[in-house]
């Protein structure tokens, strides 16, 4: 079995945040560390994050997957963004201990025009700075789909910054599908070998959780755009063959797909349809 939810927002707090996943019949969920286009992050209530950990242990979820701002990005060719960003991950990092033992998930970022070597050297550095041997939470780098400058796209370039890393017990991989179809790796044709060449170059250990999305375009296409499961060009066949794949059971899988919570009861239902073959 794999554990399944979506992406929640944060504003009436993380006890609501599991409650509104079960609602929805998940036993995981995504949530962003603070607005995600915005720098602000609110304040944490420990009541309330304790409340989340105790409702999450008594239902038997599985890992929550934080995701960091889309406006994160450690290696921008801009100084001051790149400072920013490293703020912001190091807070994020702090605030992920109010419910420990967790993901949180980020984008490696863009270049910028500083280039992929030089991007990667400031990726690991700022993760350098942030992580801490005493740290509960596993920061994930997302697969990305390569769009414009983008960083991650490839898994030799994920491998990099990891290598790179201090703490690397500290870091994990989350496989979106539609970013590394997108990348150009064929989940449809080909998921055995595309797993195969992961283990290879970053190690299946690595991979931590799993972004379950459908893609408007075709593999390779480098756009980013999400599709609900069985609407885009990767489709449903395809998607249950990575629900089902013996090798990423186990794992939070995280829908990221354009729905209202009705469209997402459905998608987990379905989703959760496929475990039980
Ligand atoms: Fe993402
Ligand atoms: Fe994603
Ligand atoms: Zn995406």
């Amino acid at each position: 079995m794999i554990y399944i939810g979506n992406h929640l927002t944060s504003s009436k707090g993380f006890e609501a945040m599991g409650k509104m996943a079960m609602q929805l019949g998940g036993d995981t969920f995504a949530f962003f560390t603070r607005n995600p286009r915005g720098g602000s992050a609110k304040e944490i209530v420990p009541a309330d994050a304790g409340n989340l950990c105790r409702l999450v242990k008594e239902n038997g979820f599985g890992k929550l997957v934080a995701h960091a701002a889309y406006t994160m990005n450690v290696c921008s060719a801009k100084e001051d963004i790149r400072q920013f960003s490293k703020n912001m991950l190091k807070e994020d990092i702090a605030r992920m201990e109010y419910v420990p033992g967790n993901y949180y998930n980020f984008h490696p970022g863009s270049h910028t025009g500083l280039g992929t070597e030089a991007a990667v050297l400031l990726i690991a550095e700022a993760l350098n700075e942030a992580l801490t041997p005493d740290m509960s939470t596993l920061v994930l780098l997302e697969t990305m789909a390569g769009k414009g400058s983008e960083v991650g796209a490839t898994f030799e370039e994920l491998r990099a910054i990891i290598d790179l890393a201090g703490l690397q017990d500290k870091v994990g991989v989350c496989l979106d599908t539609c970013h590394v179809w997108d990348g150009g790796y064929d989940i449809v044709n080909n998921l055995d070998g595309v797993l195969e060449e992961f283990d290879r170059v970053i190690g299946l250990d690595r991979l931590k959780a799993i972004h379950l999305n459908d893609s408007m375009n075709d593999c390779g296409s480098h756009k980013d755009r999400h599709a609900c499961i069985g609407e885009g060009r990767i489709g449903e066949k395809a998607l249950k063959c990575v629900v089902q794949h013996p090798l990423l059971q186990g794992k939070p899988f995280i829908l990221e797909t354009p729905n209202d919570d009705e469209g997402y009861k459905r998608e987990i239902a379905l989703v959760r349809s496929w475990m039980e073959l």
